[in-house]
Order: structure tokens, then sequence, then C-alpha cells
């Protein structure tokens, strides 16, 4: 067997047996669904300046804040239509099979959800950009009807209840991040068995220390990226290939493993 075949099998292995798996992910994970990852080639930062996506930027006038729903009008399109690959869909069988603890997502694309993983077992680090909220009041809107507006004319849109202005709810640099999920991951990070990072190159923080949260409190580290991450010499296992081939070859060792135990 090849060295990444032996690979595969042993995470499948380490999963089939516990219940307390952790899901990683990164913008890497959604890349064969066709939404650009940020670093990679031809990817986010190979085409807009991150400044533009700072919160600072959002907040400084409202000039700012229209070259930033421009930008993020064509992100949007992306993700609005895009469809849960076969490494989302492996992570929402595992939750079936009864082995997922919870995912913990830097993604803001609400693939997760849309691949079948219930609300209450995705922990959205980043937000999502399927809803917008108000900076003033917090109400919060669904995307569509906003994107509407937008297409309509209305180049930084506004809340209808007190003027104040409507944002992607997703988590910009600059912004702080959401309290409750920070303390969730926290917890699941360091309670689980297995912690898989999927699909992120590590460097974000305060996201990035959740593998490490787990390695201490004595999880099994599995890393499945493209390329190295810094976090490779500390895992227990690294898979370099894609996402989806990975999981789905996981899956469905897993998968036998149950049934030829039951049987
Ligand atoms: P990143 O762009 O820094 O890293 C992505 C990593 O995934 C890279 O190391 C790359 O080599 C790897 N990768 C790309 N495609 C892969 C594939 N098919 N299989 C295996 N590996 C693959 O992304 P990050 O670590 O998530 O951090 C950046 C930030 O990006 C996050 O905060 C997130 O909010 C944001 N983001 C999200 C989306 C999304 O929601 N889909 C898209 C772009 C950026």
């Amino acid at each position: 067997m090849s060295e990444y075949g032996v690979a595969i099998q042993r995470a499948a292995e380490w999963i089939a047996v516990r219940d307390k798996v952790v899901v990683f992910s990164g913008a890497g994970l959604s890349t064969e669904s066709g939404i650009p990852d940020f670093r990679s080639p031809g990817g986010v930062w190979d085409r807009y300046d991150p400044e533009d996506f700072s919160f600072q930027n959002f907040v400084a006038s409202e000039r700012s804040r229209e070259r930033y729903w421009q930008l993020a009008t064509e992100m949007y399109e992306t993700i609005r239509t895009a469809k849960p690959n076969s490494a989302h869909l492996a992570i929402a069988e595992l939750e079936r099979l009864g082995r997922l603890d919870c995912v913990i997502t830097q993604n803001i694309d609400g693939l997760h959800l849309k691949a079948g993983n219930s609300e209450g077992k995705v922990i959205q680090l980043h937000g999502t950009s399927l809803y917008v909220t108000c900076l003033e009041c917090n109400k919060r809107y669904e995307r569509d009807p906003i994107q509407d507006r937008i297409a309509r004319g209305d180049r930084a849109p506004h809340c209808d209840a007190c003027g104040g202005p409507l944002k992607p709810a997703t988590v910009s640099f600059g912004q702080s991040m959401p309290f409750d999920e920070m303390q969730e991951a926290g917890l699941r990070s360091s309670a689980c068995e297995i912690f898989i990072v999927i699909g992120s190159s590590l460097v974000v923080y305060p996201a990035a220390s959740f593998p490490l949260i787990a390695k201490q409190n004595g999880a099994r580290l599995i890393i499945i990226n493209r390329e190295e991450t810094p976090f490779d010499a500390t895992a227990d296992l690294v898979i370099h290939g894609e996402a989806g081939e990975a999981m789905s070859g996981i899956l469905q060792k897993v998968k036998k493993m149950i049934t030829d135990h039951i049987s």
C-alpha cells in the first residue's frame, strides 16, 4: 500500500472506534466547490487587497462601505451558487454515523449546513456570509433580500429599524471574534479524542490555536492539506492531498469497519 493509502487507513481506524471527533475546516475545504481560498495561487489575496476587507475600513466612511459591498457582492455570487463537495458530504455522513462531536469552521460559505450537518454541530468561528447584521442594533437579515437592494442601486445598505450600517455577518480582519463560538470551540477542542484539520493554512489566529489545544489535551491530531502547514511536525498524522478524495477515502473505510464490526 502507498504511504497515502496507509495514512487514509490509519485515519479511518482511529475514527471508526471514537465518537468525539472534531473537524476543523478552512477555506481549502471549499475550493473543490469552486470557492477560491485566500492564499493559494489565484486565491482571493491575488485579486483583492486584504485592507479592503478590514473592519476599520468598513466603519471608516460611507464610501469605503460602498467599496466593501462591491467586493463582497462579487464574492457572494460564487458562494450563493456553490454546492457542497465530497469532503463536506463525508463530514455530514460522519455525523449520521455518530462519530462527529462538532465541526469548527473558519468558512463563511454555509456549505457544512448545506451538506446536511445539523446547526447544533457547526461552530462558525468567522460568522456566515448568508446573513447580514446591523452594526448599530444587531438586527439580522437574510442576505439575498439585501443583495436584491444592492442590485437595485443601493450601494451600501442601511438598517430598516435604526438606519445603522448593514454588514455581512462575517468576522472581518480587525473585528472581535464571537465570544460564545470561541468558548464553545475551546471546550470541544480540549475534550475531543480526534481533531482533524482540513484545508487550512493554520496561519490565521486565534482560530489556528484550536489544533494545539486539542493536542495538548490528549487528542490525536490529523491534518489533511494540499501543502505543508506550520503544524505538520506536531500532528500525529499528515495527509497531503485533496480534501475531497481524502475524506471520501476515509469515510468509505470507516463505514466498512463499522459494518464489519456489527456483522
Ligand atoms: P487559507 O487560504 O489560508 O488556506 C487554505 C489551505 O488549504 C492552503 O494551505 C491550501 O494549500 C489548502 N487547500 C486548498 N484547496 C485544497 C484542497 N482541495 N484540498 C486540500 N487542501 C487544500 O485558508 P484558511 O486557513 O481557512 O484561513 C483563511 C481565512 O479564509 C479564514 O478566516 C476564512 O474565514 C476565510 N475564507 C473562507 C472562505 C470560505 O468560506 N469558503 C473562502 C476564502 C477565505
